[in-house]
């Protein structure tokens, strides 16, 4: 990318957190999977909470015991009844549940027990249980700090006389009519039934040296401020170990990155500038690209900096200290008061993958072909909505809806006297009837109040309510009535002004011999609706509205309540998004390669700006040869692109496949003119990181692609523009660690949305 276009491109959209959303698989409530016998515990079936990880693998593990027919079929030797992958919360709970019940079982361990408990920061306050009831089977958890809950857990388990394998399962197979949970080294287990309660973090790999398991030697980092102050060695040559390096020395660590390769070529280039800034000692050669070297400091080692160790590995691990071996052999000892093995994980979603669980939000082959497939009747209805090619030879033949007036008239009687007159209530809805637009409007309004309706029975909170009211109220009335239904029927009654009616709504040869349909755009401002704006001869009433729409209330809503004042509380495309597409959030990609195609929403913009700067010159100096020219042979081919091709096509083609804000985030000019906007805008979403689990949920129900979770586990406030305030992340937050609000201007106290959207922070009386 040039120069100001790359700075532009990472002030707008590339300088925030991408990470990337863990794929969920598809399973029924019970923990049953496609693959009969094995089933799904913990974070993958309930909230990713510790009570309702011990409450399902409790219960999954009672049901497989009770049910009669667990004992049929074959009895080949060392046939276990259930094993058990993960022993984590659920895997123990689970565990003890089947010793109780006398099953044969096996639980299979990566790392150690309670991994993931025993990876929270130190001292880390548990949060209390979302509900007040008890989880099910005998593992309970009391403890309020991470240390008393990894002793309560270990003791229980200690006490029921459950101890775990330790072993890295691969996958599960089928085998006859049982299955075999395969193991990375050792013979398989077989087993009539499996639970897979392996987390979300995945099994982080390990390096098998000494001194890997003491207390200060890490998988994951959450709290790099925890470590200000100490020395800090990171071992990887990845992003993730990067980041870790870099976090830790902008928390006032001092690191050391040691990799056994010569050269990082795997964190990407923006985190390879970050590690540059903090690079300390002499001047290494890190990167797969060529960096400007007069650019890469050279601090002297201290806290704040990272040092390189390129083409060295980490042999042991001591109290204090790390033994490092170098290419050549050397054996050198530094001091280290936290070590982060970051060398990789195998991720939950591979190794159900690998077991034939499907994922959620991840079609197969042959669904893709089908999805890719609705693209094309989504470009047929746009176009025939808009009367393109398609359009144009749908009405040659007269067919539905222009055939409709004929209709209604061979009807008869008093319903075809009243159609034929335009000044009924009848006769308007008629004329209105024979254009695709109103079946099109009358459609999106129905599917918004319906998918509105099931919206809140699924999120019953006062924000949601009022937000999906206020869409439905918006697309009905405004949407709807008004421009099909309203000022038709007044104008034909001649209630209408008439300098009004020449103002907004020119005579026309067709229809209700007005352009009624100009009334879309008091809903739809420019860039949406450019047809009322990039007019032949200027509609100035028209013009005003637009201007004050884009240039005064869309900027005014911005900078107070972000981008979503308009997106998610008034546009039509918002109103479809949050109600038909409320259950297809999770289907937006995220990351980083993403986020850079949210840039041709940029791109849009300027075409559209161009558009109407052509547009006004040609006013200026009409005439075949000018400008006016050369509008007129750009507007018909920019209407069929944006209108068909990329809204209609892509925007509303995609929903089942990609969401339904693909259009809103990567292409919709007026959302990207929002995006400048937003960047001086005081609204967040706010995020209280003590209560952050790092569950990954708010960024999974992103659709917009924004990484909450790289936000709220730092305790930043959300300020990517793309944020819509949907309401999705703060409301399915587990913990309630999200709230929407406003930052003070000069950093005074932020202000509380007072609209509550959490269902925890409304428990709490928060
Ligand atoms: C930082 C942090 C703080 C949290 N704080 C709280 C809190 O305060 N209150 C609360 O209620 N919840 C909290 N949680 C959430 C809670 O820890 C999880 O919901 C819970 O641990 C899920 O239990 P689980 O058994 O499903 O998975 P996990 O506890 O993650 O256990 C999965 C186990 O499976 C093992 N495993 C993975 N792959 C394999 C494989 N292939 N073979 C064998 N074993 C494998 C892993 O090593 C791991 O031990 C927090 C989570 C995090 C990350």
């Amino acid at each position: 990318m040039p120069g100001p276009w790359a700075r532009y491109a990472n002030w707008l959209h590339l300088r925030w957190p991408a990470g990337h959303v863990e794929p969920r698989p598809r399973v029924r409530a019970d923990g049953g999977t496609a693959v009969p016998g094995l089933y799904l515990a913990g974070d993958h079936l309930s909230r990713p909470l510790l009570g309702d990880a011990l409450d399902s693998g409790a219960r999954t593990a009672a049901r497989i015991a009770a049910d009669p027919t667990l004992r049929a079929g074959s009895a080949a030797p060392g046939l276990l009844d259930l094993v058990i992958v993960g022993g984590g919360v659920s895997g123990f709970a689970a565990a003890l549940e089947a010793r109780r019940a006398g099953l044969a079982y096996e639980l299979v361990e990566a790392d150690e027990p309670f991994s993931t408990p025993a990876n929270y920061p130190a001292h880390r306050a548990i949060l209390p249980p979302a509900s007040a009831d008890r989880p099910a089977g005998s593992l309970q958890v009391t403890a309020a700090t991470r240390e008393a809950l990894v002793a309560e857990l270990r003791a229980q388990a200690v006490r029921a006389g459950v101890v775990a394998r330790i072993a890295r399962a691969e996958r599960v197979e089928r085998a006859g009519d049982h299955l075999l949970v395969v193991l990375a080294a050792g013979p398989p287990l077989p087993a009539r039934r499996v639970i897979v309660a392996i987390g979300r973090s995945g099994c982080f790999r390990r390096l098998d040296i000494p001194g890997e398991d003491l207390d200060h030697v890490f998988d994951r980092l959450h709290d790099p401020e925890a470590h200000a102050g100490g020395r800090a060695l990171v071992v990887g040559g990845g992003e993730r170990a990067a980041e870790a390096a870099i976090a830790l020395a902008e928390a006032g660590a001092e690191v050391t990155l040691v990799h056994r390769g010569g050269v990082l070529t795997r964190p990407r280039f923006r985190t390879l500038a970050l590690l540059s800034e903090r690079l300390a000692g002499a001047p290494t050669r890190p990167w797969r690209r060529r960096v400007n070297r007069a650019d890469i400091p050279r601090r002297a080692p201290g806290p704040g900096t990272v040092a390189l160790r390129f083409a060295t590995r980490l042999i042991e691990v001591r109290p204090g200290a790390a033994v490092l071996q170098q290419a050549d052999g050397t054996i050198e000892t530094v001091p280290a008061d936290a070590v982060f093995v970051m060398i990789g994980r195998q991720r939950p979603g591979d190794f159900l993958l690998r077991s034939g669980v499907p994922l959620r939000d991840r079609p197969g082959r042959w669904q893709r072909v089908g999805l890719a497939l609705l693209v094309l009747p989504a470009a047929a209805l746009c176009d025939w909505r808009s009367g393109g090619p398609l359009g144009a030879w749908w009405r040659a033949r007269d067919w539905f809806p222009y055939a409709v007036p004929s209709w209604l008239a061979s009807a008869g009687g008093a319903l075809a006297r009243s159609a034929a007159d335009p000044r009924t209530l009848v006769g308007t809805l008629a004329v209105s009837a024979a254009a695709p637009a109103f079946w099109c409007a009358l459609a999106a309004t129905l599917l918004v109040a319906v998918c509105g309706a099931l919206r809140v029975r699924r999120r019953p909170v006062p924000y949601v309510i009022a937000q999906t009211l206020t869409l439905a109220g918006v697309q009905a009335l405004f949407l709807f009535l008004l421009p099909e239904v309203i000022l038709p029927w007044l104008g034909h009654n001649g209630r209408l002004p008439r300098g009004l009616l020449d103002a907004f709504f020119p005579m026309s040869t067709h229809g209700h011999g007005r352009e009624y349909w100009r009334a879309y755009g008091l809903v739809l401002a420019w860039p949406l609706q450019a047809a009322n704006v990039l007019t032949p001869a200027p509609l100035w009433a028209w013009l005003a509205i637009a201007m004050t729409q884009t240039a005064v209330l869309v900027p005014l809503a911005v900078h107070r309540f972000g981008t979503g004042a308009y997106c998610s509380w008034v546009c039509p495309r918002g109103a479809l998004a949050e109600t038909v597409g409320d259950t297809r959030r999770g289907m937006m990609p995220h990351g980083w390669r993403w986020n850079r195609l949210d840039l041709a929403g940029q791109v849009l913009l300027g075409a559209a700006l161009a558009l109407l700067a052509l547009r006004i010159a040609g006013w200026i100096r009409p005439g075949p040869d000018g400008a006016d020219a050369l509008f007129a042979r750009l507007w018909g081919p920019w209407r069929w692109i944006t209108d068909v091709l990329l809204a209609g096509a892509l925007g509303y083609g995609l929903l089942f496949r990609a969401s339904g804000r693909v259009w809103c985030r990567f292409l919709c000019p007026l959302g990207a003119f929002q995006h400048v906007l937003a960047r001086g805008s005081r609204f967040r979403i706010l995020a209280e990181k003590p209560r952050c689990i790092q569950c990954g949920t708010c960024t999974a129900v992103c659709h917009l692609g924004v990484d909450v979770m790289g936000f709220a586990r730092h305790g930043r406030a959300v300020e990517d523009p793309e944020c819509v305030r949907c309401g999705a992340c703060v409301h399915d937050c587990p913990t309630g660690a999200l709230a929407f609000g406003r930052l003070a201007p000069r950093g005074g106290p932020v202000t509380l949305d007072a609209l509550p959207t959490s269902p925890v922070r409304m428990r709490a009386g928060g």
